[in-house]
């Protein structure tokens, strides 16, 4: 069973992965970003609620979050593995997560560690752009669509994130480090952090990643 949690900073390459580890293992990927996104552009009342937050690169109250996650991760789909993208980010959210795990039978067993220096997540944030309907990620620069501004994936027009701006990526930076960077000691003391170095290019984590799996599985 891979049950998995993605961390690292924001443009680190969690999104990437996760989409290619979710089409290879056939485990669900589960993004609170992507979530909390659809919710806004559905208009619900979730969505009203966390969208000033949101792009203004603040963290979701940890209550909200945690309920999302619990309900997501109830799901049947989740029964053979799944991965985590963008939750927890809190420690209170990791030991929510620790008691739901437990409750639903579905604990954490590995954590994946992805990271990049800043100016990098910068540069990449800057040129991001996503695809709105099955959450795959370009950039202008270094990962560009093989046909301009329309995911290769499902060919649906690419949009840059609200959040993808220079003001809003600095809070999010400086929640990282104060909120979700000590989450790293905490899954280590539990013996399961893995790291890599985002720097190595795409195809090559995903490769590192994959054969971390296959001896996981
Ligand atoms: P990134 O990793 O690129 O910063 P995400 O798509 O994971 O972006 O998240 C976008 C935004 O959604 C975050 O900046 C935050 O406002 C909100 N969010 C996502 N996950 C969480 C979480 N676990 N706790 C609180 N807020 C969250
Ligand atoms: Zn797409």
């Amino acid at each position: 069973m891979l049950n998995i949690i993605l961390m690292g900073p924001p443009g680190a390459g969690k999104g990437t992965q996760a989409v290619k580890l979710e089409r290879a293992f056939k485990l669900p990927h589960i993004s609170t970003g992507d979530m909390f996104r659809e919710e806004i552009s559905s208009g619900s009342e979730l969505g009203n609620q966390v969208k000033a937050i949101i792009e203004k690169g603040d963290l979701v109250p940890d209550e909200l979050t945690v309920a999302i996650v619990k309900a997501r991760l109830s799901k049947d789909d989740c029964a053979a593995g799944y991965i985590l993208d963008g939750f927890p980010r809190t420690i209170p959210q990791a030991e929510a997560l620790e008691k739901m795990g437990e409750e639903i039978g579905r604990k954490v067993g590995l954590v994946i560690n992805i990271s990049a220096p800043d100016e990098e997540l910068v540069r990449r944030i800057g040129g991001r752009r996503v695809c709105p309907k099955c959450g795959a990620s370009y950039n202008v620069v270094s990962m560009k669509p093989r046909k301009e501004g329309i995911c290769d994936r499902c060919g649906s027009p690419l949009i840059q994130r609200k959040d993808d701006n220079e003001a809003s990526f600095k809070v999010r930076l400086a929640n990282y480090y104060k909120s979700t960077a000590p989450l790293l000691s905490f899954y280590k003391g539990k013996g399961l952090l893995h790291d890599f170095d985002g720097m190595v290019g795409s195809d090559k984590l995903f490769e590192e990643l994959r054969t971390l799996l296959n001896v996981s599985e």
